[in-house]
């Protein structure tokens, strides 16, 4: 699971950082349409060891090689549309000073962003605004042979290319999990083909095992297919389906495994057994290894690990990150994880749904050193993992909140005029100026390292029953722990926060971007889907209708604009306890149809006009709702045959870094 920046402000939860800046500052090296992108630094490489950065040098390779895996999950055709695009764009001869190619490079961009052709966030297929005749033209003084030559011919290719770009009426979204529907023909990622709903459900329903306390991920790394009338699973391995990709991650890992220590090299060898074999079983015994290793000071994330892309909540996408732990905010998690237990027993939730005793939850601050698949340019700022809830159980779980990433935003935000639009009262733009980043940052360790690791289920429950409101639900279940012990005297006892004002920063800065600011990321017109931003809403929406009668929170009419404000900052944390007691009892028991009552009362309609005043007043500020970030590159210093250094390098061309790892990291056909 995972944290993205929630934020349009500064704050956050669960998810992507959207914080934006007017003044074009260093930080920011691209922005084109809804997307801005950000370098970001990596401190204390340089002080690694040869061995560490040799061991980060060669998990980075291993992080860049499944970047094509992601592009075919997402959209079958996506894959044949970058690469025609790419064709173009290395050689075009003509001028590139013009409206419609500036159009169709901001449309190649978006491509790459969203690693393929919908939205990374909203998941709606983008629309080119440069015209079929234009597109036409460029292909017309495109060697031929620059192009895809997978399907036979360029008729071939135009066929499906063209329509995937130009036809708006074809594969609208990516992922669409609106009720009352079969929600994999309405979602054209590409986890099935040729399959419904009923049927996919079925084939995983069928396989668990009744009584099985150590399940394994059923479905998780394969496209599950129909031929000759039967369900069959392709699955993601060396010799399967990606075959091509995974093979040349196996041959990083290899490397690295040869420089890792004892215990992190079984657990690298774990991860090649399990890519060579497809076996999940091999999977879990890699990741109980990986969770185990809180010595390690690199450490990394690389395979089919969130299911957030599927509507089903089966198939994961691929992903991978290398970082290392700050050893000096590590200290702040550490306080905290060792009072896991404190915070477990003392929670409002039911005694019968939280655990007895927590099990090494451990949490670190990183910084990353490479982002790559589906953390990448759009990133997380928090991870917790593994996914599997025995193993969480019964082994824990690693928590990370990734700093040099929030320090990006925070750097990049600075002076966009966002506070003074939207935070109406002066106390809480200075309560945020002052204690914003610590309260985003203790925001995410909480949310990670305690609330998605807390609680467990009745006896009999498997995990799986919220279906498609699962996501949604784990997120909110965990954003309420971190919110509601935000504000607990323990954090001072603690020494984490020096005193109640970081909570009332994060509670007004969370509430003012569930009910109002984050509806800068929907089109008009458009309901709330992405799980994090249905389960702020749920949260802020239900805490405002529950508190009305006591002006809890309100919503403010001044000068023709609207404004959130939080009046009673206690009355506020005893409504996330009694949410978060709620929302874990419908984990805990799998009643989906409260928990389908919750998200669709509270965390997808959007009030229309609200939401237009909302884009008008991001508009004028002129702040991207999105941002991403170019990548690090290392480079090996040899000396006779031998690497003596790894040198780090911070390029800022945007297309010119995506030119580069289509080059080479592109290893999958075009038809998969
Ligand atoms: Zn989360």
């Amino acid at each position: 699971m995972f944290v993205m920046s929630a934020l349009v402000v500064g704050m956050t939860a669960c998810g992507e950082k959207a914080r934006t800046t007017q003044k074009a500052n260093d930080w920011v090296v691209d922005r084109f349409d809804d997307i801005k992108i950000l370098r970001y630094e990596v401190p204390g490489f340089e002080a690694l060891t040869l061995q560490e950065k040799m061991l980060v040098y060669y998990l980075n390779e291993a992080a860049l090689c499944g970047r094509d895996i992601l592009f075919d999950q997402n959209f079958k055709y996506n894959l044949p549309v970058r690469r025609t695009l790419e064709a173009i764009y290395a050689d075009f001869p003509g001028d590139r000073s013009t409206p419609q190619w500036a159009a169709f490079e901001k449309y190649l961009k978006k491509v790459w962003f969203a690693n393929g052709v919908h939205h990374h966030y909203s998941n709606d297929k983008f629309t080119p605004e440069f015209s079929e005749d234009y597109f036409d033209s460029l292909v017309m003084v495109t060697p031929t042979e620059n192009f895809p030559q997978d399907f036979g011919s360029m008729g071939e290719l135009m066929k499906v290319v063209k329509p995937v770009m130009f036809n708006p009426a074809l594969y609208q979204k990516r992922l669409d999990q609106s009720a009352g529907q079969d929600m994999l023909a309405a979602s054209s990622m590409n986890y099935y083909q040729g399959v419904t709903q009923k049927e996919a459900e079925e084939f995983y329903a069928a396989m668990a095992v009744p009584g099985d306390t150590t399940p394994i991920s059923y479905g998780l790394n394969s496209r599950l297919v129909k031929e000759n009338g039967k369900l069959v699973e392709k699955v993601w391995r060396v010799g399967g389906l990606y075959s091509p990709a995974i093979e040349k991650i196996v041959f990083w890992l290899e490397k690295a495994a040869e420089v890792a220590e004892p215990h992190q090299k079984e657990t690298i060898e774990a991860l090649i057994s399990y890519y060579r074999s497809g076996d999940l079983k091999e999977f879990d015994r890699f990741n109980i290894l990986w969770v185990q290793d809180t010595v390690s000071r690199i450490d990394f994330v690389n395979g089919f690990t969130e299911t957030y892309g599927d509507p089903l909540g089966y198939k994961a996408s691929w992903e991978g990150l290398v970082n290392f732990r700050n050893e000096e905010a590590t200290k702040r998690t550490q306080v905290i994880s060792e009072a896991a237990q404190w915070f477990e027993d003392h929670s409002p939730v039911d005694d019968k749904y939280k655990k007895e005793r927590v099990k090494g939850v451990s949490a670190k601050v990183i910084t990353a050193a490479i982002l790559g698949g589906d953390c990448y340019p759009a990133t997380p700022i928090g991870i917790n993992l593994p996914n599997a809830d025995w193993i969480r159980k019964d082994y824990g779980s690693k928590s990370v909140t990734i700093q040099n990433i929030t320090d990006a935003y925070d750097e990049a935000a600075k002076g966009n005029g966002f506070q003074e639009e939207f935070v109406l009262r002066e106390e809480d733009r200075e309560r945020m100026r002052q204690y914003g980043n610590l309260g985003d940052n203790l925001h995410t360790d909480l949310h990670e390292c305690l609330g998605h690791g807390s609680g467990q289920l009745a006896p009999g429950v498997k995990g799986d029953e919220l279906k498609n409101y699962g996501s949604t639900l784990e997120e909110a279940r965990a954003d309420l722990f971190a919110l509601y012990y935000l504000a607990d005297p323990k954090l001072i006892e603690l020494g984490v926060v020096p005193s109640d004002e970081v909570a009332k920063a994060e509670y007004a800065s969370y509430i003012m971007n569930g009910l109002m600011t984050q509806l800068t990321r929907i089109k008009p017109g458009k309901d709330v889907e992405e799980a994090h931003m249905r389960n702020r809403k749920l949260i802020s929406e239900w805490c405002y209708e529950k508190g009305k009668a006591d002006k809890v929170i309100e919503m403010i009419q001044q000068n023709g604009k609207t404004y959130v404000v939080v009046n009673d900052f206690d009355k506020l944390r005893t409504l996330f306890g009694d949410l978060l007691r709620e929302i874990q009892r419908i984990k805990s028991e799998g009643d989906f149809d409260a928990g389908k009552d919750l998200v669709e009362t509270y965390g997808v309609k959007v009030d229309p006009k609200l939401h237009a005043e909302v884009l008008a007043r991001y508009e004028k500020l002129h702040l991207e709702p999105y941002a991403g970030f170019i990548n690090p590159v290392y480079k090996p210093v040899m000396e006779n045959g031998q690497i003596i250094d790894i040198k780090i390098e911070y390029p800022t061309d945007y297309a010119a870094q995506m030119m580069d790892y289509s080059k080479n990291y592109s290893f999958l056909p075009t038809k998969n």
